[in-house]
């Protein structure tokens, strides 16, 4: 019976025919496979200072940094911690360690110091590679630990300096026999459910997944060597990581780093670097759209404008199209988990796909999706909308040490089921509708409901509490929260606001407090957020 109800199952595939995929390549080796014929071309742009690292040299340094990794100690499958903005090292030290084995794990700089602990104590963080100005946030983590702590602008006292790697001899490192299975990334994500949680990616996860956008006969289809792309999105998220980074690198492209998101200069530099390819999210698509700046500079030199991320509005989409007449624009859809891209835009090709407004695209090659009820599991025919799932390797290995939450994410056939909501349309285009998991996303950054809740009835004045999203339109949701505040208290909503505040990154902020009586809970203990957003539909803000 099983056998027939798997034959059952309404599966949907790429428009495509599936392509060769040679996952059982070292990550570092599947993207350099082609690097004789871009070896004197620029690989990475430092949009900073203009410095310029050819193919040759990212290589060589990688190789380098593995060295010097092995010489500081570090084995195969320890994990390193990248707390870094967007800069060339962050890029070579993730090489470096795919080199050698061992595994990068990447926290954003801007969270606070109880943050970054959290991170580095659940990926147990060998050596954390940062910059002077962060290194108070992990100092105690790494005394404590026994961790060693490297920047890349100093040495402040205690720390070791980041040509300590770069200057290693790249021939004294031994041979590293990998196992495409072996983790090679760490992203956190939250997923559907809890706390943040360390998503491990494989070496064979990652060039399937790289090469499921990249590869195959197509040369169009996404990026080639010939092409500039803009990076402006963190690298300590996977969409950059994956899908401009080792995207990039396999292609041959060059790409263009920038530290932080600033409309004049992103647009200065799209100018002066010929940039082809913008992949943004949607809250920059606003600053975008509603700059004046943009008539001042020749952005002619953009193709393809890919947003993902987050949810893209069709009077947004239309607004930042008028800004690129030149450009196709689409999205792209991606989960951490995922690896992270499910699904993209097949219309950046010539012929003979188009671009449907709203749409995210069709699912990438070798790989299999379904459309599932909810409720009943089952999965759906075309135009109904369900609960999006995804299977093949590019899929996560796992949660780090949490087999309880890797299982309620994969099912035992394989499939990561997304907490998303969407449906395909007759021409096997998904569209995305609403989101059943718990996920806040800020920017496209994520916020994790349970983690503010957790700190919240951890306030002495607070009995229970609930955080939910409410929607935003430049930054497309913020964090609110309902609180059960305890009998005798006068706590107020700034004191709580302020009290969240000093524990967690900008973005994690809670934006309003609505103190209730009780917060509305299934029999199971299960907060019922679907009834707390429809309160803050209701309520005038
Ligand atoms: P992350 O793991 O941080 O990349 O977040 C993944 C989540 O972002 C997805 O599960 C979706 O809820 C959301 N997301 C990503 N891309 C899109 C998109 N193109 N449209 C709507 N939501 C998206």
């Amino acid at each position: 019976p099983q056998a027939e109800l798997q034959q059952e199952e309404i599966i949907y595939r790429s428009k495509l025919p599936d392509i060769y995929i040679p996952n059982h390549l070292p990550l570092h080796s599947y993207c350099f496979q082609n690097i004789a014929n871009v070896a004197s071309r620029p690989c990475l742009i430092n949009g900073t200072t203009g410095k310029v690292y050819t193919y040759a040299e990212v290589e060589l340094t990688a190789r380098r940094i593995a060295s010097g990794l092995n010489k500081l100690g570090i084995q195969q499958r320890q994990v390193i911690m990248l707390l870094l903005p967007n800069t060339p090292e962050f890029v070579l030290s993730f090489l470096g360690a795919s080199f050698r084995g061992a595994i990068a794990t990447a926290a954003n700089p801007f969270f606070t110091r109880a943050e970054v602990s959290k991170h580095a104590k659940g990926s147990n963080a060998r050596l954390i590679i940062t910059q002077a100005s962060y290194v108070d946030k992990v100092k105690e983590f790494a005394q404590d630990n026994d961790a060693m702590v490297m920047c890349i602008d100093s040495a402040p006292e205690g720390c070791l300096h980041f040509s300590e790697l770069t200057q290693a001899d790249d021939n004294d490192l031994p041979e590293v026999d990998i196992a495409s299975e072996d983790v090679v990334a760490l992203p956190y994500s939250s997923g559907t459910t809890g706390l943040p949680k360390g998503v491990m990616l494989t070496h064979k996860g990652l060039v399937t997944s790289v090469a499921q956008q990249v590869d195959g006969e197509n040369p169009n289809l996404y990026f080639h060597s010939e092409d500039v792309i803009l990076c402006i999105l963190p690298m300590f998220h996977i969409y950059a990581l994956n899908s401009i980074m080792l995207c990039g690198l396999r292609v041959g492209a060059a790409i263009l780093i920038m530290q932080k998101f600033e409309i004049g200069l992103a647009l200065e530099l799209i100018q002066k670097y010929k940039v082809t390819i913008a992949p943004i999210v949607p809250p920059i698509m606003f600053t975008i759209a509603k700059s004046s700046e943009t008539d001042k500079y020749d952005l002619s030199s953009v193709r393809m404008v890919k947003s993902g991320g987050a949810p893209l509005g069709k009077e947004l989409e239309d607004a930042v199209r008028a800004k690129f007449p030149g450009a196709k624009l689409g999205q792209g859809y991606g989960m951490t988990e995922a690896g992270p891209v499910l699904a993209m835009c097949l219309g950046f090709a010539k012929e003979p796909f188009e671009i449907k407004s709203g749409a995210c695209g069709t699912v990438v090659r070798n790989a299999e999706m379904k459309i599932v009820d909810p409720d009943t599991g089952s999965s759906l025919p075309r135009n109904q909308a369900g609960e999006i799932c995804i299977r093949g390797d590019q899929i996560m290995k796992g949660y780090l040490n949490d087999p309880e939450a890797t299982a309620r994410t994969i099912d035992k056939d394989g499939w990561l089921h997304t907490g998303d909501i969407g449906y395909i349309d007759d021409d096997d285009e998904l569209f995305i509708v609403d989101r059943l998991k718990e996920l806040i996303k800020y920017k496209g950054f994520q916020v994790a409901p349970a983690e503010l809740e957790a700190m919240l009835i951890a306030h002495p004045d607070i009995i229970d509490a609930a955080v939910v999203g409410m929607k935003d339109e430049a930054v497309g949701e913020v964090p609110v929260a309902f609180v059960v505040k305890s009998g005798k208290s006068e706590i107020s909503e700034d004191e709580i606001k302020q009290y969240i505040s000093k524990q967690v990154v900008y973005y994690k902020r809670i934006s309003r407090v609505f103190f209730i009586e009780a917060i509305p809970k299934a029999p199971s203990g299960k907060i019922l957020r679907k009834e707390l957003r429809a309160k803050l539909a209701t309520k005038k803000h």
